[in-house]
Order: structure tokens, then sequence, then C-alpha cells
């Protein structure tokens, strides 16, 4: 399967219209951003490690019932998915306080919550990602009611799968974003999940080993995601 037509451009990935027309090329590349776009960077060898990563990942997820939008791995920056459409809403799964929870409530960063947080964002970029509720996400028509319970569902049992999943490798799964897209299916978990949408820490020495490390300038960047690349893909 070869790309053809570039038909989005987004801050970290590409994607590709293929021969078939129910399939797309996501294109994984290095480029960072952060705060909304306000920071821009390169991270080294990210796309390589987030397509792999984010592939691994989709295929555990697949071989427990969860449908994805993952087709397979092209090569080392590349996979084929199937086209859906994206629900405008970042979904933030939260094991423990950190980012803008710790911000929004005062929490101290590494306090672990004593229940799944799911929260809800409309993802705009031109608003920043405001925060929603249950109830803007009905009324204004950005998913219905349905489709709120299934992603609700869905997010917790990817949470369930994960989080063991995560501390087998000896990693934190302290909190991350997930998209889903609509699809002949049924709604499909979408987007990626890899250092760039997840705040992934050391389980010993609570270590940050994500985007973290660029948002912060906490350095050794590129060695964050390439712990991330051994513990999961190596
Ligand atoms: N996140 C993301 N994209 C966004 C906003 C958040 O991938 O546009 C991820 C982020 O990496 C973190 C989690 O969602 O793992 C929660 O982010 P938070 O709300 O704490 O915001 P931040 O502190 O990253 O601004």
């Amino acid at each position: 399967m070869k790309a053809s037509e570039k038909i989005y451009e987004g801050k970290a990935k590409i994607l590709y219209r293929t021969e078939d027309p129910n399939l797309l090329i996501q294109y994984f590349k290095d480029d960072a951003t952060a705060f909304n776009a306000q920071k821009k960077g390169t991270i080294q060898n990210k796309g390589v490690v987030n397509c792999a990563v984010s592939s691994v990942i989709f295929e555990f997820l697949e071989t427990k019932g969860i449908k994805t939008h993952f087709v397979k791995k092209l090569d080392d920056r590349q996979m084929l998915i199937k086209k859906v459409e994206i629900i405008p809403l970042e979904v933030v799964i939260r094991n423990y306080v950190a980012g803008s929870l710790a911000k929004r409530t005062g929490k101290p960063e590494g306090e672990k919550l004593p229940e799944t947080l799911v929260e809800w964002y409309y993802k705009d970029d031109a608003l920043g990602d405001p925060m929603v509720t249950k109830d803007h996400i009905r009324i204004f028509k950005l998913a219905t009611n349905d489709e709120i319970a299934k992603v609700e569902t869905l997010a917790k049992k990817v949470n369930d799968l994960l989080v063991p999943y995560f501390e087998q490798r000896e990693i934190l799964l302290v909190d991350y974003k997930l998209e889903f897209g609509r699809h002949p299916e049924g709604i499909l978990l979408a987007d990626e999940i890899t250092p760039d949408g997840c705040r992934l820490w050391d389980a010993k020495t609570r270590e940050k080993m994500d985007k973290d490390r660029f948002r912060f300038d906490l350095g050794k960047v590129e060695e964050g995601y390439k712990q991330i690349y051994e513990r999961v893909v190596g």
C-alpha cells in the first residue's frame, strides 16, 4: 500500500490517501509542539518511536477485543489505518494527578487518584482545546449521548488494560489522551498512543519518560522516548 495525496498535516503526523478509499496512511514526524504550538522543536527519531509504540499498543488492545483504526505497520514511520470520522473530543484518562489537573486542583503531582478520572476537552486548536462537560458535548452536538456513553466505557476498558500492561514494563501510566472515530464497524479507538500524548514515569524512580521532558526542558528528551521504545517494543 502506497501513500498518495496528502489530506491532512498536523503537528506530529501526516495523513495520506491510499488506493483504497477506506484506508489511510498515518505518517509520524519528528516535529514536536507544546503549549498549543507556542513551543516548537524536533525530537530526533520520535516518529520512529511513536509509530512502533503505537503499533504495538494498538495490536495489544485488538487482541483484548478493543476495536481500533490500526490495520498494520508499513515501515518505520508509517501505519495503515481505517478511515474514520474523528469525534472532536480529546478524552483524557487520569490515574495520578499531573499537568493541568495539578494546576486546577492544587493537588501535588504524583498523588494517586482513588478511581479513574475521565475528562473531556473540545478538540479545537483555535480555542485551545477547552475542557467541556457531557452536557456541552450533547448540547453543542459534538457527540450523541450514546456515543459519549460508548466512548467512556471504551476509555475505561482501555485504561484497565493499559495500566497493568505498562506496570509489567515498570512504567507508571499517569495520564493520557485518547481520540475516537466514527466508522461503519462502530466507534474505533483512533489517533495514537505514544509518549507524545501520555505521561509515562519510571515506576521506581518516577523519572518522566514522555513529552514533559520537551515541554519543560528537562533534558535527555530522546533518551526518554528511547526508554519507552525499549520497554514497550524492544
Ligand atoms: N494531552 C495531549 N494533547 C493535548 C492535551 C493533553 O496529548 O492537547 C495529554 C497530555 O500529554 C497528558 C494528558 O493528555 O498526558 C493530560 O494533559 P493535561 O490536561 O494535564 O494538559 P497539559 O498539562 O499537558 O497541558
